[in-house]
């Protein structure tokens, strides 16, 4: 059997793995052996799940695999971001990015080749839509960089005597790279869960964050099947400006977006929403802006992250001086809302939110235009 036709066993979750187990005979506490061995202990190989009947290992030997995409690319910034580059085939590719901080690490990691979303301030929405991952996918690229994080502290702690050197462990997930997550809804949901899973990557509800542009019914979804923390990208105080800079907004309006943040919230780990809102330069970034939105922030527990916008050269935006921005945010403080603006990390590797690569193709484009957009900037509040 060729890999392409074995199962991915990173694809199955907790019941689809106990339900492929059951079909062999096999009982519940074998699928949660099983994902102990591929997601705590990162282990791929069959033959090394020793504490698995030598017949159930060749099972899954004839039958499965345990494969993320592959990495055609990997940087490491000296501030120890890092990103990967992983190829999902047909000239598709896909990125993640880890940035470690002092008491977390964040995995940032993608869930569609593309997005049909098309803001003009994203790089990927640029690059059209060219297809949702599978479950395997976005494990995967959890899967691997856990392993490849891991793997890198246990070298350092053998070159490293004095043992300072700490554990780049991933604390966060966040759905923040290439894609509309909740556009790839059950892929992504099968994920979610793997995340949960005591037996798989057990973060808790409140250290994984979805990040949306706005999808209403699938954030109602959501709340029932697996709330998890929700990061809306609202970026528009209005829905005039919202429809050009978001055009989803043209069908699921302002006002249908907070009732649904509204909702969410009965069901979510945290007790407030976190809103992205990019700050373009002459766009959304006057003191008029900033009063509509505290007029927004009235009708829902929400946080504010402005993010600086990290430009590239077809979308002739620019990004707002950083006076501006701090002068946009002590408006909302002063308003009494929570703001934080995104820090800039990892600047000498290009992983700049919303400018993640799509194809190979784009990838040329992108080295040539580095020096414009060498910044990283993903944050997350803190739990
Ligand atoms: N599709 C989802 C998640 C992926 S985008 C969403 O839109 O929320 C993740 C975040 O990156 C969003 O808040 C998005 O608005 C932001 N982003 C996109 N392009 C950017 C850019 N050029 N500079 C800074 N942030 C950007
Ligand atoms: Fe898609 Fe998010 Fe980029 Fe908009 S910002 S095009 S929704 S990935």
């Amino acid at each position: 059997m060729s890999n392409a036709e074995r199962i991915n066993l990173l694809g199955l979750d907790g019941p689809a793995l106990t339900e492929l187990v059951g079909q062999w005979g096999g009982k519940p506490f074998r699928a949660r052996q099983l994902l102990r061995w591929v997601h705590q202990r990162g282990v791929n190989d069959f033959d090394l799940m020793t504490d698995l009947a030598r017949e159930f290992r060749g099972q899954l030997t004839e039958r499965c695999s345990i494969h993320a995409p592959e990495v055609s690319m990997e940087q490491r910034s000296a501030d120890g971001t890092r990103k990967w580059l992983f190829d999902v085939g047909q000239n598709n590719a896909v990125e993640s990015v880890f940035i470690p901080e002092d008491d977390r690490g964040t995995l940032c990691i993608s869930s569609q080749a593309g997005c049909t979303v098309a803001c003009p301030f994203c790089s990927t929405g640029y690059q059209g839509f060219n297809r949702n991952l599978t479950t395997a996918e976005i494990i995967g690229q959890l899967w691997f960089a856990r392993r490849a994080l891991q793997a890198d502290a246990q070298a350092a702690r053998i070159g490293n005597a004095s043992g300072n050197e700490p554990d780049r462990v991933i604390t966060n997930v966040v759905m923040m790279g290439m894609g509309e997550p909740l556009l790839n809804y059950d892929q992504v949901l099968h994920a979610l869960r793997l995340m949960l899973d005591d037996n798989a990557y057990g973060l808790s509800r409140r250290r994984v964050t979805v990040s949306t542009s706005g999808v209403v019914p699938m954030i109602d979804r959501l709340a029932r099947d697996c709330p998890v923390a929700l990061a809306v990208s609202l970026h528009a105080p209005n829905d005039a400006l919202r429809d050009r800079l978001v055009p989803l907004n043209r069908k699921y309006p302002l006002a249908e977006l907070i009732s649904a943040c509204n909702r969410y919230l009965e069901f979510a780990p945290r007790d407030f929403i976190t809103f992205e809102y990019i700050m373009l330069d002459g766009v959304n970034d006057t003191d008029e802006h900033a009063r509509e939105l505290i007029a927004l922030a009235r009708q829902i527990r929400c946080k504010f992250n402005l993010i600086p916008f990290n430009p590239f050269p077809q979308s002739g935006l620019k990004r707002s001086p950083s006076a501006r921005v701090r002068l946009f945010a002590q408006i909302l403080i002063d308003a009494g809302l929570v703001t934080t603006v995104r820090k800039t990390r990892g600047d000498d590797i290009a992983a700049a939110c919303g400018q993640l690569a799509g194809d190979v193709k784009d990838r040329t484009r992108i080295a040539e235009r580095l020096p414009d957009r060498a910044v990283i900037a993903i944050h997350q509040e803190r739990p």
